[in-house]
């Protein structure tokens, strides 16, 4: 019997149920990584995500050579390919079992299932692990046993499942052998020439670099987390998002992690924790409601809503070019380094679609296209929240109108003037809003919009929805 542990999205050797399960049999384990340059460019990933899941693929291939489990990396141009490579290489080994962690996008879950048939012919046995998050996906119900759409019940339900089940994390596997020649992975060449080049990578590569990142956050910063998250200049939040979403780091880790440290009351880390609980929430959200990953309103009567064309608007927002400050130094952030504060991610995401009413779903792809933690559920569900088509979304009537968020939680302009160097000079107060008054220096362009008119017209076409 050869067991053969298929690596996705899940890219750690500790806590990974599919891992554990497969060593757990007593019997030989390979591993594969299947590598789908056209899948994820049709996902719209970034080049900053490509390069960290390439390199913690490649991280994962030489810890588990230690372990004495050989990776074999697969190239396939999409997941229709990726199968047929896949069932080729279990015919090749003999390999008796198949193991994965499941993942939820609608393509991820009709390849799945796709392989279950094709392996199950061949005579593999095909187990599937839900391993995504800290309660088994879809297992955290309402009473009348249905999913929850809004997020407070769910995370009080969610905690009460975390005290009832005492979840633990899976050890790291022991040997199953001698140690073995790690394969690597070289990207060059499997990205078409225009490939944009990825920013410098966001963090370190590997499971251990992860777990130091974790930790000093926990130690150092986590305990301020309430009163600094919101503010983009300064270090409040843990940065680990891009771990998380490619799986070097598990839900359950990091949830652990804080407990361990908090006896579970205190009060920054218990905030930090109901994050993890809205990645929870959302990933249940893409496993109960396939729709949204087929660019469909979690909010039905929202489809009916007809978006400005995107034209030069979109470009300016894209480029950092709208005129609105705390907009443009967000999206310079993005496009430079793979990465965007929450706040921000918020307020930039509420602008493309309520003030310039662009359709949030062209907001959405170009995030993926940037973000090294590109990943649909929380990607979808932040810009389903911020549009207001989507689950516990922010009421229609409710627009944050950017330059107060800006004077509110860039107080300073650190953040402003760390991006936008044409406008440094202004004073704290006018870097807000340089078009007040003066001339507005550095070729820095007047707003696009009228942030209030844009406001009111907005709110009148989510009204005439209801009529
Ligand atoms: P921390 O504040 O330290 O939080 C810890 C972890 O909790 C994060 O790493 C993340 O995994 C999770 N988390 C935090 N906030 C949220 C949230 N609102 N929803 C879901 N999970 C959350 N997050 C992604 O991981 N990938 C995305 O593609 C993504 N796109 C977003 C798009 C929009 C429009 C919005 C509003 C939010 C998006 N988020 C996304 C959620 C959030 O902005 C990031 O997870 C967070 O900024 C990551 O930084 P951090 O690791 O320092 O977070």
């Amino acid at each position: 019997m050869t067991n053969l542990v298929w690596f996705r999205n899940d890219l750690r050797i500790a806590d990974n149920a599919a891992l554990t399960a497969a060593c757990r049999r007593q019997e030989p384990v390979q591993a594969c990584f299947i590598v789908t340059p056209g899948q994820w460019q049709q996902h719209h990933w970034s080049p900053a995500r490509v390069r960290l899941v390439l390199d913690h693929a490649n991280a994962v291939s030489g810890r588990l050579a230690e372990l004495g489990i050989p990776m074999t990396f697969l190239t396939a141009p999409d997941f229709s390919a990726g199968i047929r490579k896949l069932t080729e290489l279990c015919e090749a080994r003999s390999i008796s079992h198949l193991h994965f962690n499941e993942e939820y996008g609608i393509n991820e879950r009709r390849r799945d299932k796709s392989v279950k048939a094709a392996l199950e012919e061949q005579g593999v046995m095909v187990n599937k692990y839900r391993d995504q998050t800290v309660a088994p996906v879809g297992s955290i119900l309402t009473q009348q046993d249905e999913p929850y759409s809004v997020f407070t019940p769910f995370s009080r339900s969610w905690r009460r499942w975390i005290d009832d089940n005492q979840p633990a994390v899976f050890p790291v596997p022991e040997a199953a052998g001698e140690p073995v020649r790690a394969e690597s992975f070289n990207p060059s060449g499997i990205f078409p020439d225009e490939f944009p080049e990825p920013p410098p990578a966001l963090v370190k590569t590997g499971e251990d670099a992860a777990h130091a990142q974790l930790e000093r956050f926990l130690d150092n910063r986590a305990g301020n987390y309430k009163a600094l998250r919101d503010f983009p200049a300064v270090d409040g939040t843990s940065m680990i998002s891009p771990y998380l979403a490619n799986g070097v780091l598990s839900g359950r880790q990091c949830l652990l992690a804080a407990r361990e440290r908090a006896g579970g009351d205190q009060e920054g880390l218990t905030t930090w924790t109901s994050e993890i609980a809205w990645r929870d929430f959302y990933i249940n959200i893409l496993y109960h409601y396939p729709r949204i990953s087929m660019r469909r309103a979690f909010k039905p009567e929202t489809e009916s809503l007809t978006w400005n064309p995107p034209g030069d608007n979109f470009e300016a927002w894209k480029n950092g070019r709208t005129g609105i400050p705390i907009v443009d130094a967000a999206m310079r952030q993005l496009n430079q380094t793979g990465w965007m504060h929450n706040r921000l991610r918020m307020i930039t995401a509420m602008f493309l679609t309520k003030n310039l009413f662009i359709d949030w779903r062209l907001g959405e792809d170009y995030f993926m296209s940037k973000l090294a933690d590109g990943f649909l559920a929380s990607n979808n569900g932040g810009w389903q929240w911020s549009a207001s088509t989507g689950t516990d979304a922010a009421p229609y009537f409710r627009v944050f109108n950017p330059a107060t968020q800006s004077e509110r939680f860039d107080p300073d302009g650190d953040f402003i003037r760390r991006y936008l160097p044409e406008i440094a000079k202004l004073d704290n107060k006018r870097i807000h809003q340089p078009w007040a008054g003066g001339v507005i220096p550095g070729g820095y362009p007047r707003p696009i919009v009228d942030l209030k008119a844009s406001r009111k017209e907005a709110i009148a076409r989510f009204q005439a929805l209801k009529n």
